[in-house]
């Protein structure tokens, strides 16, 4: 920012010490630089000067030329008004006010031309504006005409210091009369601007707040998207590119013991192509002397978990110890079992510690963990623990990363003296704009192909009322040898109620499903660790055939001989969660059914999710439209980053220019990194000055 830009905001023409501290408090605009960057959040369009014989019942807002043929009062009370006739050359038309009839025929005349701008209101048949913006039609009117006006924000109280839309459009146009083109300066390469065919930042700024036509706002929203994308990315980059440079990584030059016996012997499928890439991608990083940093997308089902071991094992190979870490204990008891069981043979030392491994066994665990004897370790957040130490840990993997905050992740980067490979896994498939952004650091592997044999999830949505057909339906199935899951919603906030609504659902299906010929699980968050898994175990080993839950078997659970998943009140979930719900079945080769149960009525943004989700099974497709419905901010993994306030950007629409912004930083990161080049130097004094500002700063 140059110095006029840092200018306190009191000391810009029309504002002052009390107008100040409004702006301050109410706006967040402490500078001059602040209030350039306040956009506007839309415009009206005064370009065009109408005619008063085209107004029609549907007109919004009519802007007309013309003169004012007299005054007369009329009412009384609160009927009481002021009206004159504005003519222009095709007709007539009354302007009415309901106050300030004083002001107004003091500065008002007859016969004078003005321009005028309203919404058209029909009264008793005739079309009158109440209420117009009146100025003189001046001849700098006449020339360029008053193009498209400014809409900003404000808040109540700075409302009431006329600090509203037009209050603020006097203060833009101020500072960008008295703002000079140097005094913005640019920041971009030259290069860079011809390249993206962009307009210069002072232009950007001019025309964002007045534009001179649409096209002009479109290049200057254009170009300061761009800015704002390029200097995230440019961030996240030299994060990335750092932590390249001062971290050494370990290199894993052996895979020839277990990674290889297991790979030949232990696996009963062939890998997927897809699998097949990320091991080699994760086989390039761990041999690459830097740290790993790679997050592994891929859809529920996709085959992730074998993903992981391989990578364990490639860790193990080397004398490193390895870690898991799963967000429930259901999902580190699963990862366990299942591990043990393929590892079966292979001279590998397995152990899980989750908060329910107590006493002597967690002692012995701990022991044997700071001793090296286990080799690879699984569980829950009790692994970040300070008591947890290992000897050499070489390769971290978190499963269900989105779960887990910022913060509990980076604390298993510091296990080691030595930072571990890390490999974080997510089945929330984030759309590649927002991977980019909120995952910008990290590199990228996705699992875009699911196992072979797999029928595609048939989803149906039945309300209510439809329930007797739903449990004729689950009949079937069951009878078939398959097993179902029924779901309710968990809401933090009436854990109680939701607690009841489950129970009442439970009691429901025990009579329709009666004893001894149906067994019934249930879990849900209030019960014991050890229960949990006991009843989870059950309906592992189909002495169940129904598992009745809340979300806490969102994550990761796999039992591939259940096939019906069934939502109630399927409204109260968001997209994703029902996606990762639904994806719970699907895992054998039997057809499975995802049922969706709302009741009779339904928001309308409600119908649109369960109607996208009976349309696809593709968790990228419905990532995108999570990201269209809400909006980044709601989406799962970002909403405790909170680095997407983006002021211009829109990461549902804006792929094209994220994906250029990201490519120029990429560049400069790659062929300048400490910016020295003198056509970076500019570059260099804004990030100096206004770093201190950006939140994306903040992360590692
Ligand atoms: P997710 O990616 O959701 O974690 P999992 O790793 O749990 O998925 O895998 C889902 C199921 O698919 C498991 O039963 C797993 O054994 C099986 N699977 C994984 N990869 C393959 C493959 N290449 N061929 C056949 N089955 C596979
Ligand atoms: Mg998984």
């Amino acid at each position: 920012m140059s110095a006029v830009l840092q200018t306190p905001i009191e000391y810009l023409k029309g504002v002052g010490p009390q107008r100040g501290e409004l702006l301050r408090k109410e706006l967040d605009i402490q500078v001059f630089g602040d209030l350039l960057k306040y956009y506007p959040f839309r415009y009206v369009d005064r370009s065009i000067i109408h005619q008063v014989k085209e107004i029609t019942p549907l007109t919004q807002y009519i802007q007309l030329k013309g003169h004012i043929t007299g005054f007369r009062q009329a009412g009384t009370g609160r009927q009481k008004r002021l009206m004159a006739t504005f003519r222009d050359e095709t007709g007539e038309i009354e302007l009415v006010w309901f106050q300030g009839a004083d002001w107004i025929l003091k500065t008002l005349k007859v016969n004078t031309a003005y321009l005028i701008f309203g919404k058209p209101n029909l009264f008793n048949g005739e079309f009158n504006i109440p209420h117009p913006e009146i100025e003189a039609f001046t001849d700098e009117i006449k020339t360029s005409g008053k193009g498209l006006q400014p809409v900003y924000s404000s808040s109540e109280k700075a409302k009431k210091k006329y600090l509203d839309s037009k209050g603020i459009t006097k203060l833009t146009h101020a500072l960008l009369t008295q703002l000079v083109p140097k005094e913005v300066p640019e920041f971009l390469p030259a290069e860079v601007l011809q390249q993206y065919r962009l307009i210069s930042r002072y232009e950007a700024m001019a025309n964002i707040h007045f534009p001179k036509n649409e096209a002009l706002l479109h290049e200057a929203v254009r170009r300061l998207k761009f800015e704002e994308l390029f200097l995230i990315q440019l961030q996240l980059l030299k994060v990335k590119a750092n932590r390249g440079k001062v971290v050494k990584g370990f290199i894993f030059e052996k895979i020839d013991n277990k990674f290889d016996r297991f790979y030949k012997e232990g696996l009963h499928f062939e890998l997927t192509g897809a699998q097949k890439r990320v091991l080699k991608e994760i086989r390039r990083d761990t041999l690459s002397g830097t740290q790993m940093n790679r997050l592994l997308q891929g859809d529920v089902g996709s085959g992730k978990t074998i993903v992981a071991l391989l990578t364990m094992l490639m860790g193990v190979d080397n004398g490193f110890q390895a870690c898991l870490m799963a967000p429930t204990e259901i999902l580190a008891n699963q990862h366990y079992e299942n591990t043990v069981e393929l590892l079966r043979g292979l001279k590998v030392e397995v152990a899980l510690l989750t908060g329910s491994v107590k006493g002597k066994a967690r002692k012995y665990i701990l022991a044997n963990l700071a001793e090296g004897n286990i080799d690879l370790v699984i569980g829950t957040h009790a692994l970040i623990e300070d008591t947890v130490v290992f000897k050499n840990l070489g390769m971290v993997v978190i499963d269900e990363q989105h779960r887990f905050g910022v913060a509990q992740r980076a604390s298993l980067w510091t296990k080691n003296e030595h930072p571990p490979h890390i490999l974080v896994m997510t089945a929330t498939p984030i759309p590649r704009t927002l991977a980019m952004t909120v995952y910008g650091d990290l590199d990228v592997s996705v699992i875009d192909e699911l196992p072979p044999g797999r029928k595609a999830i048939k989803t149906i949505h039945r309300t209510d009322a439809a329930r007797m057909q739903v449990f004729g339906f689950l009949r079937d199935e069951i009878e078939k040898g398959r097993q179902v899951y029924i779901v309710y919603p968990l809401i933090e906030e009436s854990e109680t109620l939701d607690l009841k609504h489950l129970m009442d659902g439970y009691e429901s299906l025990s009579r329709a499903f009666p004893k001894p010929k149906y067994q019934i699980s249930i879990v849900h968050g209030k019960m014991r660790p050890a229960d949990k898994d006991f009843e989870m175990q059950r309906f592992v080993k189909h002495e169940t055939q129904i598992m009745i839950a809340t979300t806490v078997i969102e994550v990761g659970v796999n039992v591939p001989n259940a096939s019906v998943m069934v939502i109630e009140n399927a409204e109260r979930f968001g997209l994703a969660q029902l996606h990762q719900l639904r994806g719970r079945v699907g895992r054998g080769a039997d057809q499975s059914y995802c049922l969706l149960m709302t009741g009779n009525k339904q928001s309308n943004e409600s119908k649109q999710r369960i109607s996208v989700l009976c349309q696809t099974n593709d968790g990228f497709v419905i990532a995108e439209e999570d990201l269209k419905l809400r909006g980044p901010g709601d989406l799962e993994g970002t909403r405790q980053s909170g680095m997407l306030h983006l002021r211009l950007a829109d990461l549902a629409s804006d792929g094209n220019v994220l994906e250029a912004a990201r490519k120029t930083a990429q560049q400069i990161i790659e062929e300048d990194p400490a910016l020295a080049k003198a056509e970076h130097q500019p570059l260099l004094n804004f990030l100096r000055e206004n770093l201190k500002q950006m939140i994306w700063a903040k992360i590692s």
